[in-house]
C-alpha cells in the first residue's frame, strides 16, 4: 500500500500480494461496517484482490473517501432490511 492518489483503472498493476505473492487486481466490491451501533453497507468499492489467496487491499484514498461518506451529512443513497441470526 505504498500508493497513494490517482484513480486509475491499472491501479494495482505491478502490485503482489505481500502474503503469497499472488498479482492483484482491481475489483469493485461491497464492504459493511458498523457505524455508531448501525450496520452499513458501502456499495461499489474499488478494492485491490490477490488473485491466489483473495486477500483485499485497500487503497489509502479509497478508504479516506469511505470515512468520508459515513461521517458526512450525506444521506444513504437506500436502506435494505438486513436478516441477523444468532447461535
Ligand atoms: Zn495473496
Amino acid at each position: 500500500m505504498k500508493k497513494v492518489g490517482m484513480k486509475t483503472q491499472n491501479f494495482w498493476e505491478g502490485e503482489v500480494c505481500e502474503y503469497c505473492g499472488g498479482s492483484i487486481v482491481e475489483r469493485r466490491v461491497t464492504i459493511h461496517r458498523r457505524v455508531r451501533g448501525e450496520y452499513v453497507l458501502i456499495e461499489n468499492v474499488p478494492v485491490g484482490v490477490c488473485v491466489r489467496c483473495g486477500m483485499r487491499y485497500y487503497a489509502a484514498n479509497v478508504l479516506k473517501t469511505i470515512q468520508e461518506r459515513l461521517r458526512g451529512r450525506q444521506q444513504a443513497e437506500r436502506q435494505v432490511v438486513v436478516s441477523v441470526y444468532s447461535l
